[in-house]
């Protein structure tokens, strides 16, 4: 007999689920979500995981409540750790309970994970504390989606709170929500905020008072989902509003990048409140082992050795571990690191480098180098086979040179429909390499190049840039100093 869990996955931003949670989410066979809850931490699941998407908007049932109640019995027969994962706490407002109760006469085991109510973090991430100690000691949450008049609220009782009153599921009846209040006793000028798809980069809040906020959200088009609070709490919204005050909150931004590195970037700038797509569109691939391997095993005739990517780094180690070497048959030579990245992965295995150029271009490292070679020299370049030939061209003026491509970039297929739509509605593309242009534009098809215009193009350095000016596009920023910082430093 397998086993259900009935997990909260938090309000929506993908940081918000528990530790429990996420540890379920990687271990289950079956997840069976909805709406509510964010896709992307679907991408922590096993790659053998089956989801089932059982939908959820108002309206748009497409799976209905008995329907899941059977899936998650069905499966759970078969043996399967079944994963619940509802939006927010699966108690609230989710029928998460009488999933449970099901199991329960089915006698299938089941564990409910608590979730972050978006009733409580949702407004947090709106600047709205729940409880504050001169202006609310309680707190109540309601529906506000009343199945028929009978059922409705006691507006009688809820008028007299003091405390803060939440709806959820309240958009369509704001009017009456508002109305009735104001009817039973609360004071007009009763703050009341609006949050719509609280703690996403999508989150948009409004504040008005029970007279107002109905014409407000009108304006403004709020549409479900949100919340909405009433009381004087929503006061503290103009000190506590830090989630929408982050510097590049609601600006969706393309990263391309090759995909075993994109997450760095992507992961700050969703730190800094970006809407971030990842969009990998080169792959690293390993290549000639074998000429590598004899190189190492020649390493003693070498004084020098110079990494201009991390890439080349973690290939060269790598080799070195596979032939049961380490970094000690490194002890004699000179090591160059071209680049921060380079210097912060080799540091990773334990090499501090001698020389690290201030500049990432070929011709400040060029000159840099000369410096410290003679003609005695004989240096070791372990790096890309689509590298551009400049480097090595110019060093072995100067003394024997080896270069060994190591690794290749290759385009990463992906279906470009999606890229174009997004391509309508984004402020930035990120680019870190001449191949990341090259390989985006080859996906979206060199007819659809006109689309890149209207989007703010940023690039990490001037190699670059060139390439995006061959296209006849515009650089709207280069990165100074030419890495990831530098690039978050343009774009903030
Ligand atoms: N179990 C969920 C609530 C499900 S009911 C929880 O604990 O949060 C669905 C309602 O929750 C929506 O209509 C909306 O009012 C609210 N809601 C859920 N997530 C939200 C979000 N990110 N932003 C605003 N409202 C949200």
């Amino acid at each position: 007999m397998g086993k259900v869990y009935l997990v909260g996955a938090g309000p929506g931003d993908e940081g918000l689920i528990t530790v429990k949670g996420l540890e379920k989410l990687k271990e289950a066979d079956v997840i069976v979500y909805d709406n509510l809850a964010n896709p992307d931490l679907l991408k922590q699941c096993k790659p053998t995981s089956e989801l089932i998407y059982v939908g959820k908007k108002a309206n748009d049932h497409t799976m209905s409540q008995e329907a899941i109640n059977d899936l998650l019995v069905e499966k759970a027969t078969d043996n399967a750790c079944v994963l619940r994962l509802k939006g927010g706490d699966p108690y609230v407002f989710g029928r998460g309970g009488e999933e449970g109760e099901y199991l329960y006469h089915h006698h299938i085991p089941f564990e409910v994970i608590p979730g972050i109510t978006s009733a409580i973090g949702g407004l947090a991430y709106g600047g709205i504390p729940i409880t504050y100690r001169e202006l609310a000691s309680s707190f109540h949450v309601f529906t506000g989606h009343f199945k028929d008049a009978t059922k409705e609220l006691d507006w009688a009782t809820l008028s007299k709170l003091s405390g803060t009153l939440v709806f959820l599921m309240g958009v369509g009846n704001l009017e009456k929500i508002c109305s009735h209040l104001i009817q039973y006793g609360k004071d007009k000028n009763t703050p009341v905020a609006m949050v719509h798809k609280a703690t996403t980069p999508n989150q948009k809040a409004i504040v008005g008072n029970l007279e107002t906020i109905t014409d407000i959200a009108k304006a403004e088009k709020i549409k479900s989902p949100s919340l909405i609070v009433v009381g004087d709490v929503v006061k503290m919204r103009a000190y506590l509003n830090t989630f929408e005050e982050k510097p590049l909150f609601g600006k969706k931004i393309i990263v391309t990048r090759a995909r075993a590195h994109n997450s760095d970037l992507a992961k700050k700038l969703k730190e800094l409140g970006a809407e971030v797509f990842e969009m990998p569109t080169i792959k690293i691939n390993p290549i000639q082992e074998e000429s590598l391997l004899e190189e190492i095993k020649n390493i003693k005739t070498y004084t020098q050795l110079i990494f201009t990517s991390e890439n080349a780094v973690r290939i060269f180690f790598e080799t070195l571990f596979h032939n049961k070497l380490d970094a000690r048959i490194l002890g004699a030579l000179t090591i160059t690191s071209i680049g921060t990245k380079t210097t912060h992965t080799l540091k990773n295995y334990g090499i501090i480098p001698d020389i690290m150029p201030e500049d990432y271009v070929g011709e400040g490292i060029v000159q840099i180098l000369r410096e410290t070679l003679t003609d005695k020299d004989n240096i070791l370049i372990p790096r890309s086979k689509n590298a551009r030939s400049y480097l090595v061209d110019e060093l072995s003026k100067q003394c024997a040179l080896k270069e060994v491509p190591i690794y290749e970039t290759l385009k990463e297929e992906m279906p470009s429909n999606h890229l174009l739509n997004l391509l309508d509605d984004v402020d930035y593309i990120t680019f870190t390499s001449g191949s990341t242009v090259k390989n985006f534009i080859e996906i979206i098809g060199k007819e659809h190049i006109k689309k890149l215009k209207d989007v703010k193009l940023i690039s990490i350095g001037p190699m670059t840039s060139q390439k995006i000016k061959s296209y006849h596009l515009e650089v709207y920023k280069e990165a100074n100093p030419h890495n990831i910082e530098g690039l978050i430093e343009a774009l903030l």
